[in-house]
């Protein structure tokens, strides 16, 4: 990763933690050690301080932190503690022994932190929630590039499969179709577990694939993304084969319309809320308000799911601009299926850019 990048992340990180009075954070959550160092290895944490940037990690990716992470001092691990990693005194010697260490509530486990707690007594750990989730929020001009990469090939997967999906093929057939089409033209890896859920089970807003034949006229939704370069993309489409039913027709026209309205209204500055609101209003005046019950959207980047949160929870979180949020309304009917439509948007001053360009 460009080194710049690197740095320009650290400052921020670092003003954060100076403005919680935090003489050292310890970041163990994967992405965010991705996104602060370059290190893509899935065991290790960082330690970073007004002076210091340390990685710590096992033998197994000593030789790729060094390749990948050269602004970082590698602090060498020799035994691994119960497979997870946590930070040991020397360690925190290395950085001059702070007394008082912001940790990432959401990703260390209750085994760690007593295990931080006995063999690190002398350290005052303070619990942090998303502090550079909230960097990470906004994206740099790389990450978009990244971001593009994955919408373009998960897109070109869809395209293929719609050459040959056919009735009587299952919903892991068809996922298998998209995945690998997609896996041989540039994905390093999926974005998350393909949905693909035919007639009823689009009911289910959360289904993956089974063994379901798809029958004309039903219809199918599809909820896929690919990784490339660490980044996700998110999208759905929901269609038939054939002609869909009138239900279908006035399900579709409700959900597509409550997009619009959102992808009209979304710009920098709102509340997630009110975004979600913008969709769920045209939803709620068709009748189907108690048929869309999860949220908007949420921000996709190195996790499917992050930063900001875009729902009727998401009160006081407000929309930076840079950020990437996905806009997915969707109305399930319990025994008959659902329609959901998802895009991917980067939000704006004055508005939105759609990143996705599937038709609907
Ligand atoms: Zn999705
Ligand atoms: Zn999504």
């Amino acid at each position: 990763m460009k080194r710049e990048l690197i740095q320009a992340r650290l400052f921020r990180v670092r003003q954060l933690m100076q403005a919680q009075d935090l003489p050292a954070l310890m970041v163990s959550r994967f992405e965010n050690v991705r996104y602060l160092s370059g290190f893509t290895g899935d065991s290790g944490g960082l330690l970073i301080t007004p002076k210091h940037t340390l990685l710590s990690t096992d033998s197994r990716f000593w030789e790729q932190a060094e390749r990948e992470a050269p602004d970082f001092a590698l602090h060498k691990v020799y035994k691994r503690v119960r497979s997870e990693w946590v930070p040991q005194t020397d360690l925190l010697a290395m950085a001059d022994n702070p007394k008082r260490v912001g940790i990432e509530a959401a990703s260390i486990t209750l085994v760690q932190f007593e295990t931080m707690q006995a063999q690190v007594p002398d350290v005052e750990w303070v619990t942090t929630t998303d502090l550079i989730e909230r960097v990470r929020a906004v994206k740099d001009a790389d990450e978009l590039v990244a971001i593009q990469k994955a919408i373009d090939v998960a897109e070109a997967g869809f395209v293929h499969l719609r050459r040959v999906i056919k009735p009587g093929m299952t919903e892991r057939q068809a996922a298998w179709e998209m995945e690998a089409y997609m896996r041989t033209h540039g994905a390093e890896a999926l974005g998350f577990e393909t949905i693909v859920a035919a007639g009823p089970n689009g009911a289910m807003a959360h289904y993956h694939a089974g063994d379901r034949a798809i029958q004309p006229g039903e219809p199918i939704v599809i909820d896929w993304g690919a990784t490339v370069d660490g980044y996700i993309s998110d999208m759905t489409r929901t269609f038939a084969l054939g002609d869909g039913d009138a239900k279908y027709r006035e399900i579709y026209d409700v959900v597509l319309r409550a997009q619009a309205a959102a992808i009209a209204g979304a710009k920098a500055g709102m509340e997630g809320k009110a975004l979600d609101a913008l969709a769920r209003d045209v939803i709620v005046q068709a009748g189907y308000g108690d048929n869309f019950g999860h949220g908007l959207g949420h921000g996709v980047g190195l996790a499917v799911h992050e930063q900001p949160r875009v729902s009727r929870y998401a009160e006081n979180e407000i929309l930076p601009a840079g950020s990437v949020i996905t806009i997915e309304p969707g109305i399930y009917l319990p025994g008959w299926g659902g329609v959901r439509i998802e895009d991917m948007v980067l939000v704006k001053e004055d508005g939105v850019e759609v990143l996705t360009h599937l038709p609907k």
